[in-house]
C-alpha cells in the first residue's frame, strides 16, 4: 500500500518509532539531522536507509518545509554515510520514492542509498 504524499504527518509511523527508539534497526550512523540504518528487506548487497530527524512525510514535504540548514544536515549526512561505506570510489546509488507511483510505503522521508555491486541502470 502506497501513501499520500499530500497527508499530514503521522507520528506512528514506522521510522518515527525507530527515531524515537521505540522500535529496534541496525543503526549505521546518526548525526543532529539524521539516522542512517540497513534496510530490512535489502535489494541489494548494501542497502541502507537514511532518514532525516525533522517530521517531512516525503522528499516533496522536505524540500517544501524543511529549513535550509536542515535540508544542508540531511544532504551531507547521506554522504558521509556514503563514504563510511566506503561506497564513493566503487559507486553507488541514491534513490527518494515519493507518492502512489513512486511506490512509497512508508510516510516519514527516506533516502535509499544502494551499492556493494554493480546495479545496472534501475532498481525497482
Ligand atoms: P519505500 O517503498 O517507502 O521507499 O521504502 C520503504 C523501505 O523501508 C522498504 O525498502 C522496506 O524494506 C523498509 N522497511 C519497512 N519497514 C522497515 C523496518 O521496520 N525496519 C527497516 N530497517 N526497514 C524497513
Amino acid at each position: 500500500m502506497t501513501i499520500d504524499p499530500a497527508a499530514a504527518y503521522d507520528p506512528n509511523n514506522i521510522f518515527a518509532k525507530i527515531l524515537r527508539g521505540e522500535i529496534p534497526c541496525s543503526k549505521i550512523y546518526e548525526d543532529d539531522w539524521a539516522l542512517a540504518f540497513h534496510d530490512i528487506a535489502p535489494q541489494a548487497k548494501v542497502h541502507v536507509l537514511v532518514i532525516p530527524r525533522g517530521a517531512y512525510v516525503s522528499w516533496d514535504d522536505f524540500s517544501l518545509r524543511a529549513p535550509a540548514e536542515e535540508i544542508a544536515g540531511f544532504v551531507r549526512a547521506v554522504g558521509t554515510v556514503a563514504r563510511e561505506l566506503g561506497l564513493v570510489a566503487p559507486g553507488y546509488r541514491l534513490l527518494a520514492n515519493v507518492g502512489h507511483h513512486g511506490g512509497q510505503e512508508v510516510p516519514h522521508l527516506h533516502v535509499h542509498l544502494f551499492g556493494g555491486q554493480p546495479l545496472g541502470r534501475m532498481i525497482a
